[in-house]
């Protein structure tokens, strides 16, 4: 019979169940984590531009709260699943846990196709879906942010139908805003920077220099292209960079701000100039000292798993490795720095944000990147201490370590009633 592919679901299912039998964990506080608190589906019906209805599917989960509000981004996308955004949540959970950050964790999307829909059409489908998860959002309550192709203009609609429909304007209900409306400084590059704070941190563990190391780049979006601009700037050689088209490689490495100047022009980073052009999967394999995957789940799996060239994986993307193939990393000493610590940089500013958005305080773009720097400093030392200790992978660290916190929280708190 062939071997069932787990779902992303299961597989974060196998994640916690290995965590915990690292963690002897208290076999009725398992049973709890098992299971999202809760879980909203909505039907989004919007009018499309030429008049006809389209009915879209929502969803939101909010896996745990027993740290704080539930906090997560909102992904539109059409693999958007039920399955996905439930993982997606479990790992917001585990990420807020891990980094010390006062969250628990939540994750919605749309199962939509944004790249074929006017800004009209979004923006009605934002507000319509706002509307939908209304009643279990809020500042306190559920904290959502941007995620795969969503951004700050729709954290700003969520933020305005959410004002509307209480009366008066509630900047903390959502990060990721812009800034005219409460956004935060270095909000915007919070996750890319957060990614190579982390890096820096790996790269000391082995005595080697951040002005010395080649990385490849998966996804030139949001998170990978601000991850690729600092790590050219500080001297690192960034030798490909791809997205959903395809990737570009040049193993002298390249600026990638000339390459963001082609993808401006024409949609795409493929066929650059002075790069050679290659597959994702192509560049997944390639020789380097640090791959960072940046664009989807599940890209790295059993079959490409023994061709991951890299001496460092710093998981910038939510999932991007599936436990089949963490195991086979794992077993070929390839250092793999999980997503729920890499990626944490963009919630940990989503943290600041909010808070600014309710107290009123404003801070500089120094005063953030340095809280971030520390923030991801001591969640890298953390999970860098039990990994040793327990002679663990660091995803299983950071795991135990995050899943240790929110245990600790859900004993202190006590079961209700
Ligand atoms: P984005 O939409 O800005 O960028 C995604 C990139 O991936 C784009 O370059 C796109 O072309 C590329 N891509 C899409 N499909 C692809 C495919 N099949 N193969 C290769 N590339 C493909 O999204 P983002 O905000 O940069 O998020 C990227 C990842 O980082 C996601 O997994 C997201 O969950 C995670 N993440 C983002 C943030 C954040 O603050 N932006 C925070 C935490 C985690």
């Amino acid at each position: 019979m062939p071997e069932k592919t787990l779902s992303f679901f299961e597989n974060s299912l196998t994640q916690l169940d290995n965590a915990s039998k690292v963690l002897e964990l208290d076999p009725s506080i398992h049973k709890m984590l098992k299971k999202p608190e809760r879980v909203l589906t909505v039907s989004v019906p919007i009018c499309l531009d030429d008049g006809t209805t389209e009915v879209f599917t929502g969803y939101r989960s909010q896996y745990s709260t027993a740290r704080g509000p539930a906090k997560g981004g909102i992904r539109y996308h059409p693999n958007v699943s039920l399955d996905e955004v439930i993982a997606l949540s479990m790992l917001m959970t585990w990420k807020c846990a891990l980094v010390g950050i006062p969250f628990g964790g939540g994750k919605g999307g749309v199962v939509c196709n944004p790249k074929e829909m006017s800004e009209n059409e979004l923006r009605r489908m934002t507000r319509r879906y706002t509307v939908g998860i209304l009643p279990i959002i809020g500042p306190e309550q559920d904290i959502p942010a941007p995620d795969v192709y969503t951004g700050s203009r729709e954290m700003a609609w969520i933020m305005d139908t959410y004002s509307m429909m209480k009366g008066y304007s509630v900047p903390g209900v959502v990060t990721g805003k812009p800034l005219n409306i409460g956004g935060s400084l270095g909000r915007n590059i919070a996750t890319g920077r957060g990614a190579t704070f982390v890096l820096f941190e790996a790269l000391k563990h082995f005595n080697m220099s951040p002005s010395n190391v080649t990385c490849a780049i998966q996804g030139f979006g949001n998170a990978g292209s601000v991850a690729a601009f600092f790590l050219h700037e500080i001297g690192s050689k960034v030798i490909a960079v791809s997205d959903s088209k395809g990737a570009v490689y040049n193993k002298e490495g390249f600026n990638p701000n000339k390459v963001m100047e082609h993808k401006q022009k024409t949609g795409s980073v493929v066929d650059c100039e002075g790069c050679e052009t290659i597959s994702n999967s192509e560049l997944l394999e390639l020789e380097c000292d640090v791959l960072m995957p940046a664009a989807l789940e599940n890209v790295i799996t059993k079959e490409n798993a023994t061709n991951i060239n890299a001496k460092i994986v710093i998981e910038i993307a939510n999932g991007p490795t599936s436990s089949e193939a963490d195991k086979i990393l794992y077993d070929r000493d390839v250092f793999l720095v999980p997503d729920i610590l890499a990626n944490a940089g963009g919630v940990t500013v989503s943290y600041f944000e909010w808070s600014q958005s309710l107290t009123g305080w404003l801070w500089t773009e120094e005063e953030v990147l340095t809280r971030l720097e520390k923030i991801m400093q001591q969640g890298f030392r953390d999970a860098l201490k039990v990994s040793k200790e327990k002679e663990i992978s660091m995803r299983t660290a950071s795991q135990v370590f995050a899943i240790d916190r929110v245990a600790d929280a859900i004993k202190t708190r006590g079961l209700f009633p």
